[in-house]
């Protein structure tokens, strides 16, 4: 396995200078845009790297299957159905997801940013510290890293920079689909994105599922099997964005990106991947990450249909 990702990973290490790394957010333009890394935990607990696989990055979007996780624990199917819907948007993960006479909870995504949004006023606790500090536990438990915590300078950039989430979360806020006090939600999105792991951790989190909600090895349950199943079809239906249909075709696995240039990638039954390379084609999905996924899948004959 780790001469095939050491090969996969050389043959596509080129892609990344077509791609451009992130810049609406400042710090996360300080990456080096040549980085690539790869991680693998298989179903045997098994694990395998290739690259620059322990340089820390923020989960940025991968954050969203969490927060759903966490708002379904929370709150169960139908109270997050509620207030979230499960359609694919088809547009851009910073998209306002519906025209003015459509918008409703039915129409808003889990996996783009409104309904990131939505989800981390579904979180439960007394204050807004015990809220953020359940969502750090539960992303530590499934990092399989009790060390995980907040990139501070990233944060502090996101949220200095995020007027278009601003804009997102007061609109909700006016359709009536945003309970609680919206600066405070805002916050929690913000360090949500900014919680900093690496590829280890995002194949970790990937095995987790794929282990339909047992820890990898011990076994250990942390959630239920409806819910990972949940997550799964999520992450197949619209997990890399705009791009989800042409993913679902090169690649076949449920997956998610973030603007960081990270992807979790789940192979049902079989294995978590963890992949960080921060130069991203147009819609925002690393572009030697997908390249080198492709390239796995086809090897290993990962995807599932
Ligand atoms: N923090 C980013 C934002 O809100 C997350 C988006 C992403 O990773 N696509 O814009």
């Amino acid at each position: 396995m780790e001469e095939l990702l050491e090969r996969l990973l050389e043959e596509c290490r080129p892609y990344a200078q077509q791609g451009r790394v992130a810049d609406y957010i400042p710090e996360l333009s300080k990456a080096r845009p040549d980085t690539l890394g790869v991680y693998v935990i298989g179903s045997d607990g098994k694990h395998s790297w290739a690259g620059d696989c322990r340089q820390p990055f923020t989960l940025q979007s991968i954050v969203k299957p969490i927060l759903l996780l966490q708002a379904l624990l929370d709150n169960g199917v139908e109270g997050v159905q509620s207030r979230v819907g499960m359609e694919a948007t088809g547009k851009p993960f910073d998209a306002i997801n519906a025209s003015d006479q459509s918008l409703d909870s039915g129409h808003i995504n889990p996996m783009v940013n409104m309904g990131a949004i939505v989800m981390c006023s579904l979180i439960h606790g007394d204050s807004y510290a015990e809220r953020f500090q359940r969502l750090l536990e539960l992303t530590r438990r499934l990092a399989g890293d009790g060390e995980v915590g907040v990139d501070e300078a990233v944060y502090r950039s996101e949220k200095s920079h995020g007027s278009k989430n601003r804009a997102l979360a007061y609109l909700l806020k006016s359709y009536g689909l945003l309970e609680g006090d919206v600066e405070e939600v805002l916050d929690c999105y913000f360090r949500a994105c900014s919680i900093q792991v690496d590829c280890r951790s995002l194949a970790h989190i990937g095995a987790v599922l794929s282990n339909r909600g047992r820890l990898p090895v011990s076994n250990q349950r942390i959630f239920p099997s409806g819910l990972a199943r949940y997550v799964n079809a999520i992450l197949m239906t619209c997990g890399m964005y705009d791009g989800s249909g042409e993913f679902a075709i090169r690649v076949g696995v449920p997956a998610k990106s973030g603007v960081s240039g990270d992807i979790m990638a789940v192979v049902p039954t079989r294995m978590g991947i963890g992949i960080y390379s921060p130069a991203l084609d147009g819609k925002g999905n690393s572009i030697a990450g997908i390249q080198l996924l492709e390239r796995l899948s086809k090897e290993l004959f990962l995807s599932i249909f």
